[in-house]
């Protein structure tokens, strides 16, 4: 399927490892040019080297914390006229609910609702003015069923997809569209180091651990970054100009309901 989207610019947040980088390559492979963000300079570099040489697009590397506005800055200033963007952050650590102070509710809340707000409050005049904008925020499985241990991505998530819900509606009929896409578990960084959580606390080894957790995955296996950058695409192209405001669980059937 041709998705319509050549030609036109993107910035993919978080995006030289995972899920962000699963995003760009899938872009690129449609022929959106890019600017790609993440702190560490040297995996970018490497990263945008690679989807140049893959898919012969321009990838501009932005080495930059994306939760601060300094970082947001550089990030958008690199980027003429922002036609889709994709937002990410690193995902906060695990603990118990009585571990968290009030400053790691406001770090957790920074990277994972405020800053995407930001972001889309500095491209939305932008995309409206033009008539054509596409965003995709990387969220979590965790805003349809708590992680228990994820309380502070939990609590992040929620307010995003509350602030999404309201905002996708207002932009809509300026051929702006927002949506959010929800991984469950995949083979990633982020996917290892809960592996890692797992071995220790039960003192296992990592192939068991992983091993238990795929098992409750009805696909039996942890998704990959292909499918993920796969469904964003979708998201940004030109088909998906009536899909509004939607939560996508990519998660391998994991959560159990109907509905
Ligand atoms: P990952 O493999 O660890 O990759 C994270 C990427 O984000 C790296 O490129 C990293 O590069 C960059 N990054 C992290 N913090 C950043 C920051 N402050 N500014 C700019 N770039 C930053 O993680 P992932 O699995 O792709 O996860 C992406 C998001 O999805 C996270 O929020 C995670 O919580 C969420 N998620 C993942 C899963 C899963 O199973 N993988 C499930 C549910 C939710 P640098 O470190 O160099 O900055």
């Amino acid at each position: 399927m041709e998705l319509g989207i050549r030609g036109r610019q993107a910035i993919v947040c978080a995006a030289s490892k995972g899920l962000g980088r699963g995003c760009a390559e899938a872009l690129a492979a449609e022929g959106v040019d890019l600017v790609i963000n993440a702190r560490g300079a040297e995996a970018l570099e490497a990263t945008a080297e690679a989807i140049r040489g893959r898919h012969g697009v321009a990838v501009t590397a932005v080495a930059a914390d994306i939760t601060s506005e300094d970082g947001r800055g550089q990030v958008l200033a690199a980027c003429r006229e922002v036609d889709i963007l994709v937002t990410n952050a690193g995902g906060p650590p695990p603990g118990l609910w009585s571990d968290w102070s009030r400053d790691d509710f406001i770090k957790a809340i920074d990277a994972n609702m405020l800053t995407p707000i930001a972001l889309m409050q500095a491209v939305l005049p932008g995309m409206i003015a033009r008539g054509w904008g596409r965003v995709v925020n990387i969220t979590s499985q965790s805003v349809k069923a708590p992680v228990a241990a994820l309380g502070l991505s939990n609590t992040a998530r929620a307010g995003l997809t509350g602030f999404v819900a309201g905002t996708s509606r207002q932009v809509a009929s300026k051929g702006v569209i927002i949506n959010n896409l929800l991984p469950g578990i995949h083979a990633t960084a982020r996917a290892d180091a809960l592996d890692e959580a797992v071995v220790a606390a039960q003192g296992i080894d990592l192939a068991a651990a992983r091993a238990q957790r795929a098992a409750g995955i009805p696909a039996g296996r942890y998704g990959t970054p292909e499918e993920f950058g796969a469904a964003c695409a979708f998201l940004c192209s030109q088909h998906a100009g009536f899909i509004v405001g939607q939560n996508w669980l990519l998660d391998g059937g994991a959560m159990n309901s109907t509905l």
